[in-house]
């Protein structure tokens, strides 16, 4: 396939965790930024691919939740060229971040800073809002197409590589992890944190992915998945669960505990054992899945 190549971004100190797409073609363009803590991966990755960040005249942002655009406005002081195409529903929390560190501070609490400082607002003049069935050329034969696939958030885009026929899915169709692959195992999970969580939603984008018979799935959380039938099969079997152990569930805690127990015996079945680097991880997820979930029920049940 044409080259879609991923900068490790890092995201928590984790490698494989988050990252940036790079498609070098005419126009440089680059899919996701990551948080503000990536961008120095990126101007490295950049740097070993050959590329110099005022040539980078393209920022493709799948949604405006910080771990995938937080570092928007830092990158742009480094690629002083780009312009950054967001779904027309983000737009102005990136030109004023005030609402969007607010949230995500609710959500992370005292290890915000750590996590995604600095937030920076990005000028208008840079930003140039998309929405469904929007196209941007980035070379002579290669067309990128925005459609717009609410269930994790309502300000979510997944884009078509004409070239791959690939689909950039960010949080949408969920997370890859790849981490069990010395198990033989990769397995995919719905992603539902706060604070606009859909599962009709997340369902109905999810038949869309699958009915575009894409070649390739670019997940967000993270990396390239050849066998996309398999991996939209596995997120939206999980949907259902999620939602029902939420709502069994008399508390956060309960959820968040409910959600790992109920992956990790699922995990513990196909062969991954007990102290495999991948529980820690789903650990944090499933507490910010837990966090989303509630707050869906608390919509629902207004
Ligand atoms: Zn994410």
């Amino acid at each position: 396939m044409r080259e879609v190549r991923i900068i490790d971004g890092y995201d928590m100190g984790f490698p494989g965790r988050t990252g940036t797409y790079v498609l070098q073609e005419e126009k440089t363009t680059l899919v996701e930024t990551g948080p503000s803590p990536s961008v120095p991966h990126i101007i490295k990755g950049l740097q070993e691919l050959g590329i110099a960040a005022e040539d980078v005249e393209h920022i493709v942002l799948t949604h405006i939740h910080l771990d995938h655009a937080g570092g928007a406005g830092l990158l742009l002081k480094e690629c002083p060229n780009a312009t950054i195409y967001v779904h027309e529903r983000g737009l102005r929390h990136l030109a004023d971040p005030s609402r969007l560190e607010k949230g995500a501070r609710a959500v992370y609490g005292e290890t915000f800073d750590d996590l995604f400082a600095p937030i920076l607002p990005i000028p208008k003049e840079k930003l140039v809002a998309v929405t469904e069935g929007d196209t941007l050329s980035i070379g002579e034969d290669r067309m990128l197409t925005f459609y717009d696939t609410p269930g994790h958030a309502k300000h979510h885009l997944a884009i078509h590589d004409s070239a791959t026929n690939g689909l950039f899915v960010g949080d949408t169709a969920g997370i890859q992890y790849h981490q069990t692959e010395d198990c033989g195992v990769t397995f995919y999970l719905p992603t539902t944190s706060p604070n606009q969580f859909d599962p009709e939603a997340m369902h109905h984008s999810i038949d869309r992915f699958e009915k575009m018979k894409p070649d390739y799935l670019f997940f967000g959380h993270y990396g390239t998945c050849g066998k996309p039938t398999l991996a939209l099969e596995e997120v939206r079997r999980w949907i259902p669960v999620f939602v029902d152990e939420a709502e069994q569930s008399e508390s956060m805690e309960e959820v968040e505990e409910n959600l790992f127990e109920r992956v990790s015996t699922h995990l513990k079945d196909l062969g991954v054992p007990d102290g495999h680097r991948v529980y820690p991880l789903l650990k944090l997820d499933m507490k910010v899945c837990a966090m989303g979930l509630v707050d869906y029920l608390k919509r629902k049940n207004r």
